[in-house]
């Protein structure tokens, strides 16, 4: 498959990539793994590409606060990191396969928004900033709808912000795998801190059947202030049919929607499970 014909710039800055996107129109060019698939779909034409694939906007460096991953940095490379919350190096390990994971970046699989990528869901839970050449941006108001964030046509990401994890929490992502494409079907993050045997504090999120990542407010507050015993994770986890629109669970010809209805408690309490493990 070819892609529709298009013009080529490559941008030696940040300023510079954004100039170019300002002047010619057009997409910014990072791993595409996403934006070429669509283009030979012909479901994207974007006229011009602005490569940022040399921009120095790769790696992962901790500070005081937390954890500052650049918008170039691969999937491997996070799969790889101790330095993230273990939802994260998780999640982006499961992504795809080998090839995908070494030229797939956050900043693009982000700013793709596909209802099916993992870092959108876990990124959520673990209440992570999106850094752009302007501004700063919740994670909560980040991812708008299908294949849609807040992003202006010619802002570029630069950095994520993840906080630190503090004494006695624990993160985990789980997903129900599309076994052709690895993209998540149900995907399900958490992270919890446990305080004298009993929840302090919870965030979930669930991705991959619904139109964008959703918070599981109704999972969250099912756990805080109760002991972590296999009932009330197994309560909590049920209570995610009430942070779910029925009418917004996608189905297509890999899974139902009642098939995605049903997984979803299942890998919301295996997340859980595991975050409670790591706290
Ligand atoms: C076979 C296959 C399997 C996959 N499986 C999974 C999976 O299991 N889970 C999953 O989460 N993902 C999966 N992906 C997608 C993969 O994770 C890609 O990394 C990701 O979707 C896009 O990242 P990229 O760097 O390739 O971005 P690109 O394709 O280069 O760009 C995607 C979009 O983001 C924009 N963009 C890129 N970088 C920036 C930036 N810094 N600032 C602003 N806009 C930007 C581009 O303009 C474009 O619109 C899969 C992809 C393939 C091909």
């Amino acid at each position: 498959m070819y892609p529709p014909k298009f013009d080529y710039y490559r941008a030696g800055s940040t300023d510079e990539a954004v100039s170019l996107v300002k002047e010619h129109g057009g997409k910014f060019l990072a791993g595409g793994h996403s934006l070429i698939p669509v283009m030979n779909l012909r479901l994207a034409d974007p006229g011009s590409l602005v490569d940022i694939g040399r921009l120095d906007l790769k790696g992962i460096s901790s500070d005081g606060s937390g954890v500052k991953i650049g918008a170039l940095t691969t999937h491997a490379m996070v799969a790889a990191s101790d330095a993230v919350p273990a939802a994260l190096s998780e999640a982006a390990g499961m992504i795809g396969d080998p090839q995908v994971r070494n030229r797939g970046t956050v900043g693009g699989n982000i700013a793709h928004a596909d209802p099916a990528s993992d870092l959108p869901t876990v990124l959520l839970a673990l209440k992570a900033t999106i850094n752009t050449n302007g501004r700063s941006i919740n994670a909560d108001d980040f991812f708008v709808d299908l294949f849609t964030t807040a992003l202006d046509e010619s802002e570029i990401i630069t950095s994520v912000s993840v906080p630190h994890e503090g004494a006695n929490t624990g993160s985990a992502y789980t997903k129900l795998f599309n076994p052709a494409s690895r993209y998540a079907m149900v995907g399900a993050a958490a992270q919890v801190t446990i305080e004298n045997g009993v929840c302090s504090a919870a965030s979930v999120a669930v991705g991959g059947l619904t139109p964008k990542a959703t918070r599981a407010s109704s999972v969250e507050a099912a756990l805080v202030g109760k002991p972590l015993n296999s009932d009330t994770l197994a309560a909590a986890a049920a209570a995610v049919a009430n942070d779910l629109d029925p009418d917004d669970i996608l189905g297509d010809i890999h899974a139902s929607t009642e098939y995605r209805q049903q997984m979803a408690p299942v890998f919301v309490r295996r997340a859980l499970e595991a975050a409670v493990s790591r706290a």
